[in-house]
């Protein structure tokens, strides 16, 4: 009997040993569920990309990828990112959009080039997607709607059929941010332009544009559908450029951004 006991207690002392120095691992800080490490983050990246490449047709041109690096360079030189590792991917298509992917990838639509009236407003919306690469607004967004084992899932192949793939890709191109997650976006961009020597005007100039054809646009794009409205948007790109005061360098000459219109237009 005493034997027994003594096996029972000690039996319990293990499970409530064991217990207790479970609890004492912090889990939770061991594993931020906003983040995935950089291996995962790139591997949901190519998942992600793989769908959009097989769906979508992508623009491959060395005059237009050496005049995006002079964009990047522009854009990056002002942030602590490293041109080098924002990757860009151009996709034929006539919607007004551009999104961010994760692991700090980018990609911009040829009707958006197309509606830009000037390299500044290019410059402008790359600035918008760069700064939500930046604040990690992507991962985290799919982490808080899809779950962390569905995005999971997606990184080992085990979702089913692709159709979850699909669903993130639809919910990252044509859904926005949430309101503050869209004004941390829209206040560091014009930070970014600031700092890069160009007039971030010009993005508000962007928005008021697109407030006035909205009506014509589908509604499910994330430039179109997102909250605040382009037309507030607008003015409160201008109201963060009060603070600051430019100095305003050209991006690329005129010459060189309609011939690059043009290339645009033509490979579309
Ligand atoms: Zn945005």
């Amino acid at each position: 009997m005493g034997k027994l006991f003594s096996q029972l207690a000690g039996l319990l002392f293990l499970f409530f040993g064991m217990w207790f120095l479970l609890s004492q691992i912090p889990f939770t800080s061991y594993y931020n569920f906003k983040e995935l490490g950089k291996r995962n983050e790139q591997a949901l990246a190519d998942v992600m990309l793989n769908y959009i490449k097989l769906n979508s047709e992508t623009i491959e041109e060395p005059y237009l990828d050496s005049v995006f690096v002079v964009f990047k360079n522009r854009i990056c030189d002002s942030t602590s990112f490293a041109s080098n590792d924002l990757q860009l991917h151009l996709l034929n298509s006539s919607d007004v959009n551009a999104f961010a992917l994760p692991a700090s990838n980018m990609v911009i639509l040829s009707g958006l080039i197309d509606f830009c009236e000037t390299p500044e407003e290019l410059a402008g919306i790359m600035a918008h997607e760069l700064a939500h690469i930046e604040h990690n607004h992507v991962t985290s967004r799919m982490i808080k709607e899809l779950g962390f084992t569905v995005v999971m899932a997606m990184i080992s192949g085990n979702s089913s059929g692709g159709q979850t793939v699909k669903e993130a890709v639809k919910m990252v191109s044509s859904s926005a941010f949430d309101r503050s997650q869209e004004v941390e976006a829209d206040e560091t961009a014009v930070k970014i332009l600031v700092n890069s020597g160009i007039d971030p005007q010009h993005l508000a100039n962007f928005f008021e544009r697109l407030a006035e054809r909205e009506p014509s646009f589908a509604k499910n794009l994330t430039w179109v559908s997102t909250h605040p409205d382009t037309k507030e948007r607008a003015a409160s790109v201008m109201e963060f450029t009060k603070n600051y005061s430019i100095t305003v360098r050209e991006v690329i000459s005129e010459q060189q951004w309609s011939n690059f219109k043009e290339m645009v237009r033509k490979a579309s």
